[in-house]
């Protein structure tokens, strides 16, 4: 459930006509619904409520901070993979005992940096890194709170670029090293083992895989219990999908209570760190039509948004609806959706059946809240968009467009170059 729809055949986000947003910001514009995001949010989390748990948004979805606030605000808090975004959850305000670092290569600076703000834990993916975070700990006399992010070996079905619980993926660690490392950590003054984590992929559609994890996760937890070490803190990850298309995945109730009914009474707090079901629907990429290009047998619609806006359909083939932000439902055609950049692979959508378009007209890509702008990219030396907020009746700009000079910061002529 999202709220963008058309209103007397005008596209809205909420209260907004997209048009009136576009008068003011130009195009191409990301416009997120604050309201859908915050539905997003409680409905994830409430579905949860019948066992201790800690929702951290995983912020690589969409990381911009107006976006985290929103999350901070409605209780949740953050899973990180990086210094810059351990900076930009701090600065939303979302406190260090509401944080999960994961990630397969953290530096000794952002081990330091997660440790003096005081993170609820690091999720550690090798034991080269447990040994870092352990160098680190010991130079700051500080006992820091551990989780090991465990390889369940779960094939999730999806794309194989965000699969990551296999054999062959580089996350985590094996299920017999983890149960090692675990009791090495126990031996160590500086390290404090408080949790067990997976992440077993992106955009899962199916309950199954993660009924394992889960399951998996627990016998390591009992497992160690028998050992005396108890850890108080299972971390399942996020990957839950959304519909782009016509995909059916699991209501966040479903998936909450084949987790619980794993959980209940063992005394263990969950930790959840979804993405894309959080954001994905809570966004869309506004992108102009700026030429009709027909050759043989083949009609490009042209647009001024493209791969380094909207990496998704390049990268993974991922489909996302694109819908006219005038309602149009006359004759169709079959067109690519392409961007201006000199690549064959930049491309929004391909054989899709859309209205016959005029240039000039605005198109909505729908879905595209999550894994948007996050991974937009200056390639082709364009300048990364705007973001839009729209809350009821009122729109906010979270993000300027850049401007020329932004293109060139920290660049510099040196001096044997100089006119
Ligand atoms: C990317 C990622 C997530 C979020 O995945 P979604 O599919 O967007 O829910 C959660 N945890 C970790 C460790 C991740 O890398």
């Amino acid at each position: 459930m999202h709220f963008f729809e058309y209103k007397n055949g005008d596209l809205c986000c909420e209260d907004v006509p997209i048009t009136t947003i576009v008068e003011a910001t130009e195009t191409p514009v990301y416009i997120y619904s604050h309201k859908t995001l915050e539905r997003h949010f409680i409905v994830f989390d409430d579905a949860f409520k019948g066992i201790p748990h800690l929702t951290c948004y995983s912020c690589k979805a969409n990381s911009n901070i107006a976006i985290l606030r929103t999350i901070g605000r409605l209780g949740g808090g953050a899973d990180i993979v990086s210094g810059g975004e351990l900076y930009r959850a701090l600065y939303a305000h979302i406190p260090g005992k509401k944080i999960v670092f994961s990630g397969v290569g953290k530096t000794e600076k952002e081990i330091k940096s997660a440790i003096e703000s005081d993170i609820l834990m690091i999720n550690v993916e090798s034991e080269d890194e447990m040994t870092s975070v352990a160098k680190v700990a010991r130079r700051m006399r500080k006992k820091v709170p551990l989780s090991i992010r465990v390889n369940p070996q779960i094939d999730p079905k999806t794309h194989p670029y965000i699969t990551t619980g296999l054999k062959k993926n580089k996350f985590g660690v094996l299920w017999d090293d983890a149960y090692r490392l675990y009791k090495q950590i126990g031996k160590d003054q500086h390290l404090q083992p408080i949790g067990i984590s997976s992440h077993i992929g992106s955009q899962i559609l199916e309950l199954a895989p993660f009924i394992d994890a889960v399951k998996s996760l627990k016998e390591m937890v009992l497992q160690l219990k028998s050992d005396g070490i108890s850890l108080k803190y299972i971390d399942i990850g996020g990957g839950l999908g959304i519909t782009y298309k016509d995909e059916l995945p699991p209501h966040p109730e479903d998936y909450a209570k084949v987790i619980e009914r794993e959980l209940k009474g063992t005394g263990i707090t969950l930790i959840l760190e979804p993405g894309r079901v959080l954001v994905g629907n809570s966004g869309i990429f506004i992108t102009k039509l700026l030429y009709v290009k027909k050759t043989q047998g083949k009609t490009f619609y042209i647009v001024d948004g493209a791969m380094n806006d909207l990496v998704r359909p390049a990268l993974y083939g991922a489909y996302h609806d694109i819908i006219p932000v005038k309602e149009k439902s006359d004759k169709e055609i079959t067109v690519d959706v392409v961007g201006p950049i000199c690549e064959s692979g930049d491309f929004l959508a391909k054989d899709r059946d859309l209205p016959i378009l005029e240039p000039g007209v605005l198109l909505a890509v729908l879905g595209a809240g999550a894994y948007g702008f996050s991974m937009s990219s200056n390639y082709n030396s364009r300048k990364r968009v705007t973001e839009v907020l729209v809350k009821g009746k009122e729109f906010f700009v979270i993000r300027k467009r850049e401007t020329l000079r932004d293109l060139i910061k920290g660049e510099s002529i040196p001096s044997f170059l100089e006119v």
